[in-house]
């Protein structure tokens, strides 16, 4: 037995070929007992009953802390399960699972807080903390993969989105090897990764040419400089122009729809011609148009458009030549709104400050 694990965030950061390292005097056959375990049979590896119970000793002292469920909210009608989810390092990420009738969609965290700044996102009111690695990503996946199976579903983990906390194409290695462990291992296919963007135009490239094809989604959410900057500081680095022209790239290269994510904020981009500019650009591309209300957050002034503007703003859209979804603000009840979570209690004041960031972490919220 070789027990020199490195240090891990994650059981899911550990390769094939390292637990064959760390079990270099068992049969192959143990290995990939482990192996499959986690990525099969949602199940850690001390907890593998086939495996002889003095092993299961070792690899529970060996292998890296579990991801710790700190708390569990549920809708009414269990459609919609938001996780408060504690790290090794005391730092804390929320995940949610969406269940729908013909599939069930997870929506993950790829970072600690975010370093993107947008003003009406808590998250990005809080600031950056840290990168999760790429197992603390698949962890979560893993979580509510064992959530349900335990509910009895019949279905597995269909969909995975990356809007939870954190800018994805700002933590791009640790993304991409989560998709391609999550694609080859847990069976999701390509196409049922949604990779969401605050609008950085080199990282929109770069996914390009990243062999597994994903969906990419773009949270525009202003179709002009001037509101746009204010709303997401990254458009000052990289403005509407610049975007347009990577999202271009991408679409040719890649041969995907791109959807352009719009939250709609009361008196702010909510007008007759904030819908005009926005299918002025989407029409460029051919990109499909998801509008949301926003979900209030505590340090932002504005609140989400009244459902009847968001069906009056989506039929202007469509009168315009647009494709448009309005999405539901499903299960709002628990802060987990898709592309949004927000957490009201549990995190105040409680993950840890890390050199270097330069905020006090307050509260989750992710409107991408
Ligand atoms: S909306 Fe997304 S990119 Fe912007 S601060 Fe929040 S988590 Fe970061």
């Amino acid at each position: 037995m070789n027990n020199t694990l490195p240090l891990y965030q994650s059981v899911f950061d550990v390769e094939y070929d390292q637990w064959s390292k760390l079990l270099e005097d068992q049969p192959e056959y143990r290995i990939k007992q482990v192996w499959e375990g986690l990525y099969r049979g949602f199940t850690l590896p001390h907890e593998l009953t086939s495996l002889p119970k003095a092993l299961r000793e070792i690899l529970s002292e060996l292998s890296p802390k579990a991801l710790e469920v700190v708390s569990e909210l549920k809708s009414d009608n269990m459609t919609t399960i938001k996780w408060l989810l504690g790290l090794h390092d005391s730092n804390q990420i929320e995940t949610v699972l969406m269940r729908y009738s013909r599939r069930d969609t997870v929506c993950v965290s790829t970072q600690v807080g975010c370093a993107m700044g947008c003003g009406f996102c808590a998250t990005g009111q809080a600031g950056f903390f840290r990168q999760l690695s790429s197992g603390e990503i698949i962890e979560q996946v893993f979580i509510a993969s064992r959530r349900l199976r335990a509910l009895g579903a019949n279905q597995r983990v269909s969909n995975v989105v990356f809007m939870g906390m954190g800018e994805p194409l700002a933590n791009f290695t640790a993304l991409i090897r989560a998709i391609d462990l999550m694609n080859r291992e847990f069976a999701i296919g390509a196409r049922s990764f949604t990779v969401s963007t605050v609008g950085i135009a080199p990282g929109i490239r770069r996914l390009a040419e990243v062999p597994i094809q994903v969906n990419l989604a773009v949270s525009l959410h202003a179709a002009n400089d001037a509101l746009r900057s204010s709303l997401l500081p990254i458009n000052k680095s990289y403005p509407i122009s610049v975007l347009m022209e990577a999202i271009n790239d991408y679409r040719i290269a890649t041969n995907r729809r791109v959807s352009f994510e719009w939250a709609l904020m009361d008196s702010v981009n909510d007008s007759d011609q904030d819908a005009k500019e926005l299918a002025g650009l989407a029409l460029e591309v051919g990109a499909h148009i998801n509008l949301i209300p926003l979900n209030s957050t505590p340090g932002w002034p504005a609140s989400g458009s009244s459902l009847s503007r968001v069906h009056e703003f989506a039929n202007l859209l469509e009168s315009l030549g647009c494709n448009v979804t309005i999405r539901s603000t499903r299960g709002a009840e628990i802060a987990a709104a898709c592309g949004q979570l927000a957490n009201r209690k549990h995190v105040v004041g409680k993950a840890r400050r890390l050199p270097g960031s330069v905020t006090a972490f307050s509260d989750l919220s992710v409107p991408k």
